[in-house]
């Protein structure tokens, strides 16, 4: 499997650190606001990237953060009058409801900053030791940005580059030793929230979190890190002088970025004000087919938002789920169960669909041409399920399926979804009746009446209609 790390530019083969497990974390977003589709845009690219891994048969352990302390989420709590936390709580909660509609599985772990201050205080601590950071008179600690001499090698600027540019900056009032070093830890301002720590009442930066978000959660090595690239520099940068700092190991050995969502060919963007948040879309479109737009363009290429390309993945999911449809119609009328030999010999030649699906997805997840692949075989599939016996149309609806959910899409129709759960919710029925707990029981069958199901307690045991 082939990834192109942003470290060296290049395709590289992926070796895990540890054989069939991935460590991966994913910054996640800052939550004072509903997210807009720019941000959806990792979410989902990076949610299939751990997706084929699981595939392949890789445990993946995937940790994305929530950033729920930061000046905008303040600003955003004085405009409401509210606290931080409650800003905070409330986005995190919509954030999870969009993910849920964009199928993006929940990560393994999703730590929020603000249970991490000790880690982070831990790892400053660390550094100020090894002096890689000091603390400045008004109580604020700096990274001392030149001591890490590997410092660029993620974006591939040059040190003294960019000191020259921060020249022209007016840094005036900081207390940096050097305008490179970038802040640790800043001391509160009237009215902020803060913690306690050593060097004064206050919070930490932004890039520490994630250092110590992922040493936490993974350890001091992992295998990828991932983000939008315009978190290559400084976010990602500094991520690595503080963690190959203070771990003394590198850091993640796999740096992948997706290429921005335009809209007019501009970055979406909050500050730019030129954006769709995804419950926006969800008012027009079945999520589902945002999704796919997302995936129709390989996520190191910009991608530009526009209707005809939504109307595009539309029709394009349509013509999967339509096929799937057919198949499962096929598979209930089929008159035979068996395959015939004919169907076998049929059966055989998908294999190369799933070979070309694979081989797109190994080219640093080409989904476009895994995509690709799936048209292909839904091609095949239309001109080959007439009259196909009951095994050939099962068979060739789990090879479908497979590679869609691969993609994270789904080719279920919603009323068998609807169908396992009603079962589900049977099977507790009995187990509460077992167990003697009536409440629940009587519970669950009200619940699935006022949902239009009505159950009936047979011999034969419990049979369920609509009503
Ligand atoms: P933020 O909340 O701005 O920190 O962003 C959360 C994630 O969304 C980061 O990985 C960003 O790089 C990513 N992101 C933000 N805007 C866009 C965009 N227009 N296109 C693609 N990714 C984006
Ligand atoms: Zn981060």
């Amino acid at each position: 499997m082939k990834i192109f790390n942003t470290l060296s530019r290049q395709k590289e083969e992926f070796v895990p650190l540890e054989e069939g497990k991935v460590r991966m974390y994913v910054c996640g977003p800052t939550v004072y606001n509903l997210i807009h589709i720019g941000n959806a845009r990792p979410m989902i690219i990076f949610d299939t990237v751990r997706r084929y891994f699981a595939y392949k048969g890789f445990a993946v352990d995937y940790v994305s953060n929530f950033t729920d302390v930061d000046d905008k989420i303040i600003a955003k709590a004085n405009e409401e009058g509210v606290s931080s936390e409650e800003i905070s709580e409330r986005y995190i909660a919509e954030c999870k409801k969009d993910m849920e509609g964009l199928n993006v599985l929940p990560a393994s772990v999703h730590p929020r900053a603000t249970e991490e201050i000790d880690g982070m205080i831990h790892m400053i601590d660390a550094l100020i030791d090894k002096g890689f950071a000091y603390r400045a008179d008004d109580g604020t600690v700096y990274y001392r940005t030149r001591q890490f001499k590997d410092y660029g090698k993620l974006s591939h600027k040059n040190i003294d580059d960019l000191e020259a540019g921060h020249r022209d900056i007016n840094v005036t009032g900081e207390l940096k030793e050097d305008p490179l070093d970038f802040v640790l830890w800043k001391p509160k301002k009237e009215g902020e929230p803060y913690w306690e720590s050593p060097w004064s009442e206050g919070r930490p930066g932004w890039h520490i979190e994630c250092s110590v978000m992922s040493k936490r959660y993974l350890g001091d090595q992992i295998d990828i890190h991932a983000g939008g690239e315009d978190l290559i520099f400084p976010h990602h940068e500094n991520e690595i002088a503080q963690s190959e700092a203070a771990n003394g190991v590198p850091f993640a050995n796999y740096w992948m970025h997706n290429a921005f969502l335009n809209i007019d060919h501009k970055k979406m963007s909050k500050s730019l004000g030129n954006f769709f948040t995804v419950r926006d879309i969800s008012e027009k479109y079945d999520l589902q087919v945002l999704r796919f737009f997302m995936l129709s363009a390989h996520y190191r290429s910009p991608l530009n938002f526009s209707d005809e390309l939504m109307e595009a993945a539309k029709s394009g999911l349509e013509r999967i789920t339509t096929c799937a449809e057919k198949m499962r119609f096929v598979g209930k009328q089929a008159a035979a169960d068996a395959m015939t030999q004919e169907e076998e010999a049929l059966y055989a030649q998908t294999d190369r669909f799933v070979a070309k699906f694979e081989e797109a997805m190994e080219d640093d997840f080409n989904t476009a041409d895994a995509i690709a692949a799936v048209f292909e075989l839904v091609r095949f599939i239309n001109q080959n399920i007439e009259g196909a016996t009951r095994t050939f149309a099962e068979q060739l609806y789990d090879r479908l399926h497979t590679l869609c959910e691969v993609l994270g899409i789904v080719i279920e129709k919603e009323e068998e979804l609807l169908d396992d759960a009603i079962e589900a919710l049977i099977e507790e029925r009995q187990q509460a009746r077992k167990d003697k707990n009536f409440a629940r029981a009587d519970e669950i069958r009200d619940q699935l009446l006022q949902q239009g199901i009505q159950l009936k307690d047979t011999r034969e045991g419990v049979q369920w209609t609509r009503v």
